[in-house]
């Protein structure tokens, strides 16, 4: 199934690659974090991440398109059942030069902000992995 536009495409491959269950080296994370985040992420990408894409094209049966919302969906409930690495809606309560210190549903941890790096203390984010990701 494909994604609806752009920008659902790019948040999905957002999330996978900030995942800690896809094991890579961390400058090579980031080299692909920041070609998604530029639009220039390779044609095909997504397909290395086939229970994420199974899981949001099986949530996508009705509307035929994968959409943000739905990518949302996966990786903030469904994904977090099945993976040892969670995704977390939360609200930047501190930084500092390690990252973003996030209040989540469980608890406080400093996440890092390459993705997003004007955040102001009360922003809500969403984070997954180490990664403060919108
Ligand atoms: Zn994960």
């Amino acid at each position: 199934m494909s994604f609806e536009n752009k920008e659902a495409r790019s948040h999905f491959l957002i999330f996978a690659y900030t995942s800690l269950d896809h094991p890579i080296e961390e400058c090579y994370r980031d080299k692909v974090l920041s070609d998604i985040k530029n639009g220039k992420a390779e044609k095909g990408l997504e397909e290395k991440f086939t229970t994420a894409l199974v899981g949001c094209s099986f949530l996508s049966k009705e509307k035929g398109k994968i959409d943000k919302a739905t990518v949302d969906e996966w990786f903030l409930k469904k994904h977090n059942k099945i993976s040892s690495c969670k995704a977390y809606e939360g609200t930047v309560i501190g930084l500092n030069g390690e990252g973003a210190t996030v209040q989540t549903p469980q608890g406080q941890k400093i996440y890092k902000t390459k993705l997003k790096p004007n955040l102001k203390v009360g922003d809500s984010v969403k984070v997954h992995g180490d990664y403060v990701i919108e």
